[in-house]
């Protein structure tokens, strides 16, 4: 029973014990046409609020690492330089990047070999050239009369490009400057470029197969570019091309 059912049942009994009706009829009709005053209407039965599925939080995102800009290298030492970039932000591969690669060696040398940036391996262990590419990189050093110690060996960038991709120009500009305070830093007489990509981010040209085994010069110094180790591994015939610019640096050297 609810409140209407109650008032009528209520002034019914009192219609009947008194033989009056006190509850006007207009008064009657009100309440059934539910013109009732807010203090005795029954609330409204509740209704199912829909359940509003709010988009979860994304989680926060880690603070980006900012770019900054690298600060003049022409007077670094090699502790300072390699200080510099262990906490080196310049480029976009910084906050990917697990090491640092920096290059490995000797410090002053008369032959260093340049490639293009840290694989999965070098990343891993901040070491240039470990992976089965730098195996056979070894292999070609000790064919050259050369112990790997007894050399110098870095890269384009010094951090990994993600999915092993080429560096973009952007990242190979930002880092350069590293590079080539390596290279003042060792003198070298010779350098070998690996691959398409040192040769166009230290010499500004393109196209390893005609470039190869050819003499080129930078800041005074011989450079051969032959293919990279990881080409090889793809395509071994290659070897021999590789073995004859190779010879051609070992004769510079005075190694044949
Ligand atoms: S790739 Fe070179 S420029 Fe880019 S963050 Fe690494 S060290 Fe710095």
């Amino acid at each position: 029973m609810d409140i209407f059912d109650e008032i009528i049942r209520c002034m019914k009994e009192e219609a009947s014990s008194s033989g009056n009706v006190f509850v006007r009829r207009k008064d009657l009709a009100e309440f059934m046409g539910e013109q009732i005053p807010a203090a005795v209407r029954p609330a409204p039965a509740p209704q199912a609020v829909p359940r509003i599925e709010l988009p979860e939080e994304p989680p926060a995102a880690p603070p980006a690492m900012m770019r900054k800009a690298l600060p003049d290298l022409s007077n670094m030492n090699w502790q300072e330089l390699h200080q510099c970039a262990l906490q080196c932000a310049a480029c976009p591969l910084a906050p990917t990047r697990t090491n640092v690669v920096f290059g490995c060696g000797a410090e002053q040398t008369e032959l260093m070999f340049i490639g293009e940036g840290p694989g999965a391996d070098e990343d891993a262990q901040g070491i240039p050239f470990v992976g089965r590419a730098g195996e056979l990189l070894t292999k070609m050093i000790k064919a050259m009369k050369y112990d790997r110690s007894e050399v110098y060996i870095a890269n384009i960038v010094k951090c990994r490009p993600p999915e092993n991709r080429n560096p973009s120009d952007d990242e190979a500009a930002a880092c350069i400057p590293f590079l080539k305070r390596q290279i003042e830093l060792v003198q070298p007489k010779a350098i070998v470029l690996l691959g398409a990509v040192p040769v166009k981010y230290l010499m500004g040209k393109t196209g390893i197969t005609r470039l190869r085994g050819n003499w080129m010069e930078y800041e005074g110094i011989k450079v051969m570019p032959t293919y990279h180790p990881a080409y090889l591994l793809r395509n071994p015939a290659a070897k021999a091309d590789v073995w004859k610019d190779l010879q051609q640096v070992m004769a510079y050297l005075g190694k044949l």
